[in-house]
C-alpha cells in the first residue's frame, strides 16, 4: 500500500485553518452541542489556550505553542464545519 508524506497535508490544513475560524461550526464530543467557535470559551493557559464548550464546559481544543511549533489537539470536537 502506498502513502504520501506529510507534505500532502498542506492543502487540506490550509483549508481548515484559514483567516476566520470563528464562524466554523463545532460539535462537542461530550454533549453534542453544535455552535460557532465564536461562542466557545477560551482560556489563556500559557504556553497555550484551552477552548471549552460553552454548553457543558468540556474541552473542545487545546493549542500549545512550543519554541518551533504549534500543537493543536481537537479531540473534543466530533465535527468541524467551515462555511465556504
Ligand atoms: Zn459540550
Amino acid at each position: 500500500m502506498t502513502h504520501l508524506d506529510g507534505n500532502a497535508l498542506a492543502g487540506p490544513l490550509s483549508e481548515v485553518f484559514r483567516d476566520d475560524m470563528t464562524t466554523a461550526l463545532g460539535r462537542c464530543a461530550s454533549c453534542g452541542d453544535v455552535s460557532v467557535l465564536a461562542e466557545a470559551l477560551v482560556y489563556d493557559a500559557a504556553p497555550g489556550w484551552a477552548v471549552r464548550c460553552h454548553a457543558c464546559g468540556d474541552v473542545l481544543m487545546t493549542f500549545v505553542r512550543t519554541l518551533d511549533r504549534l500543537r493543536i489537539d481537537m479531540r473534543g470536537l466530533t465535527a468541524l464545519e467551515i462555511p465556504s
